[in-house]
């Protein structure tokens, strides 16, 4: 038995915020959450931790990661980055306060997940993609980590292996993001013209013809010979040549990533699990065409992310008109590198608009900032949101939208399992202690394995 004293206990329920709370466990799971308790108890206590001036709070959910498992990367299927960027992914994870993540990595089998649970004491989970567009497009963008296991997978055999969604579809890469941008729009031009051109000449090229949001219809040939020419692309290039370029090299690829998006909707229905879906401008119409299917459970990944403030805000009140549709804010890097997202004003927003259904981190480069962070600034020093609400989004609420994710989690609440964290308080980005089904798995800064 640990008793876990005299902190400020939030259960997770979206309500109860205990001042001076006492949290008693024993044999892995909650036995009580109260504000008084009999001191001969301590006496049975294996430990009592002195929680005053902290937070206790159950271990975040984290439904929303990268590069966490052996197997291939992204909705692109590239190799991942290594045994030991992995390992001290999930060690940076645990020691940010998450204790389950999902693997939305949707290419990587079971044994793959199991191995590298195996490894460390963070609860993994997986989603599935393993569906024939979705592969194709993941080859046509990288596909260097398919090995034939992963080609042979099926969604169904996931599902019934333990994948507890369908996930992630669609990516950065696969909806003619950076790929395009490095290689297959300079090696096109170079094969045409003989020319080198930079990765931002290239990018002109493709905003001009297809727009941020990827419209076959935005073509204009005064727009294209404009960017040319302020891209100084304009001596070798025409607008016609610019147009046969990028629909060659970006489009035809993110129509098959776009059928990607259908057949997983399909599937998803068929088995009646959730779905989540890469929510940016580049894939804003599909993700408002996946809307109106009617899908029980459909997650709308970082849907606060690469869109302006005013365009996500109007995104999510738009999406949230959809039974099913279920909002996830991204909390990125903002705080701390800064390389992928430099500021939290569109996650603010989210808060501000009460448009948040539920939080994650996403990947951030292997960067990103925690949800604990999140929840601080946000709740205690913004004041944009309930304390007890915003630690909901990123606990039982999650484990509500993904019943397999987390069963018996997500609450500190008799008879759930013991996955506890303790946290400076204000300062809840300050993770002390880490606990997974009773267990200290992590503590000042250092994971136990
Ligand atoms: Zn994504």
């Amino acid at each position: 038995m640990k008793i876990f004293k005299n902190g400020t206990v939030v259960t997770g329920d979206g309500k109860t915020v205990l001042e001076r709370g006492n949290v008693i466990e024993a044999d892995g799971l909650i036995v009580d959450v109260n504000l008084h308790y009999d001191e001969n108890l301590e006496s049975y206590a294996e430990e009592v931790i002195d929680c005053t001036g902290k937070c206790v709070m159950p271990g975040m959910i984290n439904h929303h990661q990268h590069g966490i498992t052996f197997g291939p990367m992204f909705a692109s299927g590239c190799v991942n980055y290594g045994e030991e960027f992995i390992m001290s992914h999930l060690d940076r994870s645990l020691l940010q306060g998450h204790t389950t993540l999902l693997n939305i990595d949707g290419f990587v089998t079971m044994d793959e997940v199991k191995a590298t649970q195996k490894t460390h004491p963070i609860r993994i989970k997986a989603a599935t993609t393993h569906s024939p567009t979705n592969y194709h497009a993941g080859e046509l963008c990288d596909g260097k980590g398919f090995l034939p296991k992963h080609k042979e997978m099926t969604v169904e055999n996931m599902l019934s292996e333990g994948a507890i969604c369908i996930g992630e579809v669609g990516g950065g890469h696969t909806l003619g993001g950076g790929g395009q941008d490095y290689l297959y729009i300079p090696r096109a031009v170079k094969e045409r013209k003989g020319k080198d051109i930079d990765y931002l000449q290239a990018r002109a090229m493709k905003l001009s013809v297809l727009g941020r949001y990827i419209e076959e219809s935005y073509y204009d040939r005064d727009r294209v010979a404009q960017a040319l020419k302020d891209a100084k692309l304009d001596s070798f290039l025409t607008p016609e040549e610019t147009k046969d370029i990028v629909y060659k090299t970006t489009l035809a690829s993110v129509k098959v990533a776009l059928d990607g998006y259908r057949e997983a909707a399909i599937l998803a229905k068929r088995y009646d699990v959730p779905l989540m879906i890469h929510n940016a401008p580049t894939s804003k119409y599909i993700v408002h065409e996946i809307a109106k299917m009617g899908l029980n459970t459909l997650i709308c990944c970082h849907s606060n992310y690469l869109f302006t403030k005013d365009e996500c805000v109007e995104n999510g009140r738009y999406l949230k008109q959809f039974p099913g549709v279920i909002l996830d804010a991204a909390v990125h890097d903002p705080w701390g590198a800064k390389a992928l997202v430099a500021s939290p004003e569109n996650l603010f927003a989210f808060y501000e608009n009460n448009l948040i259904d539920i939080i994650s981190t996403d990947f951030a480069a292997g960067k990103s900032d925690s949800m604990l962070e999140a929840i601080q600034h946000a709740a205690l020093e913004e004041k944009i949101v309930g304390l007890a609400k915003a630690v909901r989004q990123g606990t039982s609420r999650v484990g509500e939208v993904l019943p397999r994710l987390a069963p018996n989690l997500g609450l500190l609440k008799k008879s759930y399992f013991a996955d506890i964290v303790v946290t400076e308080y204000p300062t809840l980005k300050n993770v002390e202690r880490v606990y997974i089904g009773g267990k200290l798995a992590a503590k000042d800064g250092k994971v136990i394995r």
